[in-house]
């Protein structure tokens, strides 16, 4: 019998009042595998509540006190982290060692968080006027959200929440409805490390928990990962209400191959980075952009890895890629064959007709290739967000670049060339957030900064690493005089440094 996902309120299971639920599939047989609770707005305030009365004690635990619970933590997901990749897999259907990669990056982000007591060092001036000192500090927002997607089940709500938490706030994730049970072991392991009761609060739901979090007063900052659409409600929404918002939208990742460039290379990338994960990566690459003339050989390269691909359930030794994460994405995704065979481009692969390795029921659908995509064509406008890739063929690199900056979304790019010189030039005019130069999904590492420009990002802080403390925190200056006996009495003259 399919089991009961319940919200962790307060450093504990919610029961709740569970007037809705959601379905959670196991995408790798179809099968309905649990039921999760989604909020209502009464419970939206029960957790946001639990965040607010933990506030006070956690903003004043010292930095070595708050260190060492993220320490612990670090310890115990390092420990538990085969099972978190298995939690990740069956519900997602991403396979098991892709999961783990994800695993490894979300404790990139704990470990960066692990130096807060270095990383909110404030500056200090001494005798600015005559004894007169200033400092500055970084000090917590209050209570925080954090909504987030389904494709990165753990590493997504560990990209904020150790930042969050190791500066000092006390948070509500509300993780995605389609694979919730992630976060409530992240949240249990939290419990385990030390981590006081109410700092960190799992809400599972929809619309209404994201809604309540927008708008309740007590919540002062919501970092949100999403499709555009959304990432520009929430941004909107949320700052109406006078939140500091970060949202992270949808994505269209190009990747330009020069004519210099390693062939080899540059196909094993396009495969790489085009089926990984089923394309359900927001930096994924979806469009390959071959620049004249190496058209025509690097699609018989992509082709030919793509016949080897092994597709199936995750579990199963050997796959390489899964299935989708619901039967109705793999619907909307496979639609796009539809739509680019209508449009007039050429489909190379037809992923509808791949050898499976799963159940019958899994929501399945084959790595697909269409080469000759034009720009008007939905295939390439739209983020199709599954194992879909387009080739569209660019007569110079000038029209290629004029191609990528032309695009709505900006999060990921790459450029594959032997060409020092064309890379770092391509590398200035592009106007996305993330730039590889020969490699084709550049996430930063946890302790730069994860964010894409344009349509990809509403707000003005990118994710984790330097900006995520940015995001966590707000400065305050103190202009301190101890008194002297020498002080000069009354003076109504703005103050002035001397
Ligand atoms: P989604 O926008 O459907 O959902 C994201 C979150 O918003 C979920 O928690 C969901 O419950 C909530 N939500 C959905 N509809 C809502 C509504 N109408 N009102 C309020 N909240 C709502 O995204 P998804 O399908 O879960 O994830 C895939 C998308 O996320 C892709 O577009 C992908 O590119 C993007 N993504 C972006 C990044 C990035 O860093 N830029 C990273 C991962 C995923």
């Amino acid at each position: 019998m399919a089991g009961r996902i319940s919200h962790w309120i307060d450093g504990k299971p919610w029961a709740g009042v569970a007037e809705r639920r959601g379905e959670v599939f196991d995408p790798a047989t179809g099968e309905v595998a649990a039921h999760v609770d989604f909020a209502a707005q009464s419970e939206v305030d029960e957790a946001v509540q639990a965040a607010a009365r933990a506030f006070p004690a956690w903003r004043d635990t010292s930095l070595a006190g708050r260190s060492k619970v993220l320490f612990a933590f670090r310890e115990l997901l390092n420990q538990h982290k085969d099972e978190l990749a298995a939690i990740v897999t069956a519900e997602h259907g991403k396979v098991l060692d892709d999961a783990a990669g994800e695993v490894a990056r979300a404790l990139e982000n704990v470990e960066f968080a692990c130096g807060i007591p270095a990383l909110l060092k404030g500056g200090f001036s001494e005798n600015v006027s005559t004894r007169v000192d200033v400092y500055s500090m970084r000090q917590p927002l209050g209570v925080v959200g954090v909504i987030s997607p389904f494709n990165f089940p753990a590493m997504v709500p560990l990209w904020f929440v150790p930042n969050a938490i190791a500066c000092g706030n006390t948070v509500v994730l509300k993780p995605s409805e389609k694979d919730p049970s992630a976060s409530n072991f992240v949240a249990e392991l939290w419990a385990r490390a030390g981590l006081p009761d109410g700092v960190l609060n799992v809400l599972h739901g929809d619309k209404v928990a994201v809604d309540g979090l927008l708008s309740h007063p007590a919540v002062r900052g919501i970092s949100f990962v999403g499709s555009t659409p959304i990432a520009r409600y929430v941004y909107d929404t949320g700052t109406s209400h006078g939140k500091r918002v970060q949202a992270l939208g949808g994505a269209k990742n190009h990747m330009v191959v020069l004519p210099d460039a390693d062939l080899d290379l540059a196909a094993d990338a396009a495969v790489s980075a085009g089926f990984g994960s089923a394309g359900e990566r927001c930096m994924a690459v979806s469009v390959v952009v071959a620049v004249d003339p190496v058209g025509d050989e690097l699609v018989a390269k992509i082709r030919e890895r793509m016949a080897g691909l092994r597709v199936g359930d995750g579990r199963r030794p050997g796959c390489e890629m899964g299935p989708l994460v619901t039967g109705a994405h793999r619907d909307r995704v496979t639609s796009y064959v539809d739509a680019g065979l209508s449009a007039g481009a050429s489909l190379v692969v037809d992923g509808r007709d791949h050898e499976i390795d799963g159940a019958a029921g899994g929501f399945w659908l084959g790595p697909t290739l269409f080469d000759h995509v034009g720009p008007d064509m939905s295939i390439y406008t739209d983020e199709i967000f599954g194992p879909v890739l387009s080739v569209v063929r660019s007569d110079t690199y000038e029209s290629a670049v004029t191609l990528v900056n032309d695009n709505p979304y900006g999060n990921g790019v790459a450029i594959f060339t032997n060409d020092g010189g064309a890379a770092r030039r391509f590398q200035n005019e592009i106007e996305v957030g993330m730039v590889g130069v020969n490699v084709p999904i550049p996430v930063p590492v946890g302790y730069y900064s994860f964010g894409g420009w344009k349509s990809s990002l509403f707000g003005d802080t990118h994710a984790y690493g330097p900006d995520g403390l940015h995001f966590f925190t707000r400065t305050k200056v103190v202009t301190s005089r101890w008194l002297d006996p020498s002080h000069g009495g009354v003076n109504l003259g703005f103050p002035r440094n001397d």
